[in-house]
């Protein structure tokens, strides 16, 4: 089979994006194909976090360090849609027991965090309630999530496609059927988000959908012209037009992918209790969408199909997109070449291989 390029690529999400741009960056073809039929994908949802230390307890996320190297590698454009570089991303503690912890990480992790005691809090700081001091992530950043996507495709083909295209792997390359026309490829990489829960080459991965929910509130005239990135029992990333993204929900179990009151009213509340001066604020915008998350690593899946199969994926991103894509995407071109490179926590499962 005469592929017309090296690597076909099935999503232009934060993984596919960042795939795309680490695939081409070694030298070889790509292209991408997506579709816009099934509702609002993960990297559509407005502003996000970069949080390396985003655990309960304030624990590095795993690989935390060299996820964020992997992100700076990507260069000065990855980060023109943040409005802030220059300040960290401020967590207040809850209570006293996650004061106790936050300082703790802060002492063994000094380049990722530093705890700043309820009477420290730095001065400028006093719109956000934090009775029990603040982690300071010093690593941490505010992005939006597709603008962020957009520049990793750069100039990358993108086509739109129907979601219920059809592949055959010819052993010396695949071959995918879509609305629009046939694309021929030496491989092809499967980084559909939630798509992977329904298409029929991916619904058996071990793979859970979790829905989450976003709004855009209305900023208070007191507040300043941008907030730093905030996190806490809600996160809060200014939007750079007077208002800010509250995000998020965490649910598994749910009738619909819409947005709900209860949703919408939860978020609210818990702005008002990390910012107070964001009580009764307006909603300009809400939206949601699904996470995708692998049930008991909760660490992305990459890899092949199967067994020597020419068809790969890259998922399992959870609420870590921005970390992950940036990790494993600078990867991929290495695991092409190499699988046995792919961290066992890693590896493509299926729910069959467990029963
Ligand atoms: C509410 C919420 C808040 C979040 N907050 C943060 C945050 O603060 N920080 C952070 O780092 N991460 C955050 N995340 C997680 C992050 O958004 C995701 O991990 C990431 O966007 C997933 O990217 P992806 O490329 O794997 O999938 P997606 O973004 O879902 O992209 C999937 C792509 O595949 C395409 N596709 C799907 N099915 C098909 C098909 N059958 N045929 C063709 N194309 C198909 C879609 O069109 C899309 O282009 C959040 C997620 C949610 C839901």
């Amino acid at each position: 089979m005469q592929p017309s390029v090296d690597v076909l690529i099935v999503g232009a999400g934060l993984a596919g994006a960042s795939a795309a741009h680490h695939i081409r960056a070694s030298g070889k073809t790509v292209c991408v194909l997506h579709t816009n039929a099934l509702g609002r994908n993960a990297s559509q949802i407005g502003g996000g976090l970069i949080n390396p230390m985003m655990a309960r307890k304030g624990r590095p996320a795993w690989m935390a360090a060299e996820a964020l190297d992997a992100l700076e590698a990507l260069g000065v454009d990855t980060y023109h849609c943040l409005p802030h570089h220059d300040v960290p991303l401020y967590r207040p503690a809850r209570d006293t027991s996650q004061a106790d912890a936050f300082r703790e990480q802060a002492l063994a992790n000094p380049t990722l965090g530093r705890f700043r005691e309820a009477d420290t809090v730095a001065a400028g700081l006093d719109y956000l309630r934090a009775p029990f001091g603040v982690l300071e992530v010093l690593r941490g950043a505010a992005v939006n999530l597709e603008a962020t996507a957009t520049a990793w495709l750069g100039d990358t083909e993108v086509n739109l496609i129907d979601p219920d295209w059809q592949a055959e792997d010819l052993g010396d390359g695949v071959r995918v059927h879509t609305s629009r026309g046939e694309f021929r490829a030496a491989r092809l990489l499967l980084c559909m988000g939630a798509g992977m829960l329904t298409h029929p080459l991916t619904r058996t991965l071990k793979l859970q959908g979790i829905k989450g929910q976003l709004i855009r509130l209305e900023k208070a005239a007191a507040l300043p012209e941008r907030l730093p990135p905030l996190s806490g029992i809600a996160y809060l990333v200014d939007a750079g037009d007077g208002s800010v993204w509250v995000g998020s929900t965490f649910e598994r179990d749910w009738a619909s992918l819409e947005t709900t009151p209860e949703g919408r009213l939860q978020l609210q509340e818990r702005a008002a209790e990390v910012i107070p001066a964001l009580r009764g604020a307006r909603v300009l915008e809400h939206r949601a969408a699904q996470r995708i998350t692998v049930p008991g690593t909760r660490l992305p899946m990459l890899g092949s199909l199967h067994t020597d199969s020419n068809i790969w994926v890259f998922t399992g991103l959870g609420s870590k997109g921005m970390l992950y894509a940036a990790l494993f995407g600078s990867r991929i071109p290495v695991f092409f070449n190499n699988p046995e490179a792919i961290p066992a926590m890693c590896r493509v499962v299926h729910r069959s291989a467990e029963s």
